[in-house]
């Protein structure tokens, strides 16, 4: 599936979108930072590498975020269950106050528009 010529375009997408963001959306680490794919680029290829389409997450929250939807990152995800699981964390935050919950409502806003 994949050749030189795209892994070369997914490498420079993913750079762009932490280099952009800078850090995890949902918890501020800097750390084992990935870029993951709001609509998937599986299903949505003409959005492979589209930066509006991407957004950086910790490794942690990456995971957490495709096993609560499944078991695979392989599978189908979409903005709707992004913005699904923004709402779910953005009502944790309000409790514990422990994630960014600001920049998650307006991230989630964003994407809603
Ligand atoms: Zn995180
Ligand atoms: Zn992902």
């Amino acid at each position: 599936m994949s050749n030189a010529h795209d892994n070369k375009k997914y490498r420079i997408w993913r750079a762009e979108i932490i280099r952009r963001d800078k850090r995890c959306l949902i918890c501020d680490s800097i750390k084992n930072r990935t870029a993951h794919h709001i609509d998937s680029s599986a299903y949505f290829p003409e959005e492979r590498y589209n930066v509006e389409n991407g957004v950086c997450l910790c490794r942690f929250h990456h995971t957490m975020y495709h096993t609560s939807y499944n078991t695979s990152f392989r599978k189908k995800v979409d903005k709707k269950n992004f913005c699904n699981f923004l709402e779910m964390m953005i009502k944790i935050s309000e409790e514990t106050n422990y994630y960014c919950k600001d920049k998650m409502i307006k991230f989630k806003a964003k994407l809603e528009d």
